[in-house]
């Protein structure tokens, strides 16, 4: 079996930043990521609030790190990570999709999936109207109506992003007063984008592809039938904690891990950082928690 002092489930920007700090500290680490890397960061279209960079976008971030984690940390792509067990204070056995290593160390950086709106249609439509990335998906639907539904930074910098590829996007928002930054409404309300207020979806509708929705607006009480060629749906993520569980960490009751301000959680030599632990969801801040995860990682490994 093969053994490392640091593994790392993840390779979004909190589990490349810890990559980096490993391996400059002389540890043998690896990076496990259950796709290739394409998490809801390498989502973002646009993104002006990571410092260092005026504007760039979350995949055009993600490759400038990755390339720059590989200089010291092998990354295996398409490796799910199914089980972590402590086997005693010096050794952790990580079992994945494709086999078993021997750590002294794991640092979970395992992120999170996009919510689902659980309507009818939903699932059926995936791919064939129905997405949850903007940046992936929007020029396919170039020229055409679409939807974007949600309140949040991602709806409003996704529909920024659609209007800006020519598509002709309309929010639609559960509240009558958006959840994103100011900045962001700001923009949306420049660039005209047109929002349904105090709606939700009921259903998607279509035959082959998607070409109608059924809104609930909360207020009225009333049913409409809105025709769109897309629905993209940006509300909110949720936690990919199950590794984590099954070993025994402590989450919150949303389904978060708990760790300390040094990124440890309450088992010996396993730590957390990114959008897993929480809080404020910012690159900026995984990148931060990556490091710091790597550091205590590192300390412990020195006791
Ligand atoms: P979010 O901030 O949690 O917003 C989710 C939005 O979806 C809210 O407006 C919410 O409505 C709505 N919503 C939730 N469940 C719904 C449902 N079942 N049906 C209809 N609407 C529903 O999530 P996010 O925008 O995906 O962002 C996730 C995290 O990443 C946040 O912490 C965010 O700040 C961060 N982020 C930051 C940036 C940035 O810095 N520019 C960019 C993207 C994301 P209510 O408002 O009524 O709750």
């Amino acid at each position: 079996m093969e053994e490392y002092d640091i593994i790392i489930v993840g390779g979004g920007p909190a589990g490349l930043t810890a990559a980096i700090y490993a391996g400059r500290q002389g540890e043998k680490a690896l990076i496990l990521e259950m796709m290739t890397g394409a998490g809801s960061g390498y989502m973002v279209p646009a993104m002006e609030n990571y410092p260092g960079f005026v504007k760039t976008s979350g995949k055009d971030l993600l490759d400038i790190m990755k390339k720059q984690a590989e200089e010291h940390v092998p990354i295996r792509n398409m490796e799910e990570v199914k089980r972590i067990i402590p086997i005693d204070d010096d050794k952790i056995e990580v079992t994945t999709s494709k086999g078993q290593y021997i750590t002294r160390s794991v640092i979970i950086a395992t992120g999170s999936r996009h919510r689902r709106l659980k309507v009818p249609g939903e699932i059926e439509f995936i791919g064939r109207g129905v997405c949850y990335c903007a940046t992936c998906d929007g020029p396919l639907y170039q020229g055409k109506e679409v939807l974007m539904i949600g309140g949040g930074n991602a709806a409003a910098q996704e529909a920024l992003y659609l209007e800006s590829i020519g598509c002709k996007v309309t929010i639609v928002h559960r509240r009558d007063e958006l959840r994103a930054e100011r900045y962001l409404q700001e923009k949306l309300k420049e660039k005209h984008i047109p929002i349904i207020w105090d709606s939700v979806v009921e259903e998607i509708m279509g035959d082959l592809v998607v070409d109608k929705v059924v809104l609930y607006n909360r207020k009225e009480n009333t049913k409409t039938e809105v025709g769109t060629s897309g629905v993209f749906v940006a509300i909110g993520e949720e936690p990919l904690n199950e590794a984590a569980k099954n070993a025994g960490v402590k989450v919150d009751k949303e389904g978060y891990i708990i760790v300390d301000k040094f990124q440890r959680t309450n088992i010996p030599r396993i730590y957390a950082a990114g959008d897993i632990t929480g809080g404020v969801k910012q690159w900026v801040v995984a990148c931060s928690e990556g490091a710091v995860a790597a550091l205590s990682a590192h300390e412990d490994l020195m006791d």
